[in-house]
C-alpha cells in the first residue's frame, strides 16, 4: 500500500512536470528537426548570396547546456524570455547583421530594426523567411506565435500583429539569442 501511494505520487510528480514544461513553453533540447533545411546565406554586409540545403544543427540537451551560458540556453532551449529593458540590444542601433547564438545562422538585418518601447529588440521581419520556423505557442494561455531558429530549433521569441506599416509585425526577440555583427 505504501508502495503503491509513493508510486502513484511519483507518477503523478513526473506528469506534473511534464505539463509544467509544456505550460512553460520550453522544450527538452530534443525539439524535433529535419535532417535537412533550406537556408537562405548572407555575406557580412548582408547581400544574398544563395539559398543552399544544409543539415540542421542538432545537439542532446546535455550538449547545449554544456555550450551555452545559462541564460543562452534558459531562453533558446527552455523557451524562457529575458526580462525586458534588460537585454543587450534592446535599445542598441548598431549596422549589421544579427545571428542564432546556438548555431551562427543569420536571421535579422538591423535594416529592419525598430524601437517599439517594449524593452526588446524588434524587427518588422527576419531577413529570410527560409531561415527562421513560426508555430503556434498556446503556453500561458496565450494565443501567441513562438519564432525559432529553423536550423537549429532554438527559440528565438515570438511575432506580434502590432508592428509598424506597411507589414504590421513586430518580431520580439530575446537579445541573448542573438549574436550581432557589424556590417562589413
Ligand atoms: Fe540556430
Amino acid at each position: 500500500m505504501v508502495r503503491r501511494v509513493f508510486l502513484g505520487l511519483t507518477l503523478a510528480g513526473t506528469a506534473g512536470w511534464g505539463v509544467w514544461e509544456r505550460l512553460r513553453g520550453g522544450d527538452d533540447g530534443s525539439r524535433q528537426l529535419p535532417a535537412k533545411v533550406r537556408i537562405a546565406g548572407f555575406d557580412a554586409a548582408g547581400r544574398p548570396t544563395g539559398v543552399t540545403e544544409m543539415a540542421t544543427v542538432r545537439r542532446t540537451d546535455a550538449e547545449w547546456k554544456a555550450s551555452l551560458a545559462v541564460d543562452q540556453y534558459m531562453v533558446t532551449r527552455r523557451g524562457d524570455t529575458e526580462l525586458a529593458y534588460a537585454g543587450e540590444y534592446w535599445n542598441f542601433d548598431g549596422d549589421g547583421l544579427y545571428r542564432c547564438v546556438c548555431c551562427g545562422t543569420v536571421l535579422f538585418d538591423s535594416r529592419s530594426k525598430y524601437h517599439s518601447g517594449t524593452g526588446w529588440p524588434s524587427f518588422t521581419e527576419p531577413i529570410a523567411k527560409e531561415n527562421v520556423a513560426e508555430a503556434p505557442d498556446n503556453s500561458f494561455g496565450m494565443g501567441r506565435t513562438e519564432v525559432s531558429c529553423r536550423r537549429c530549433g532554438a527559440h528565438l521569441g515570438h511575432v506580434f500583429d502590432d508592428g509598424p506599416p506597411p507589414g504590421g509585425l513586430r518580431y520580439c526577440m530575446n537579445s541573448v539569442a542573438l549574436k550581432f555583427t557589424p556590417r562589413s
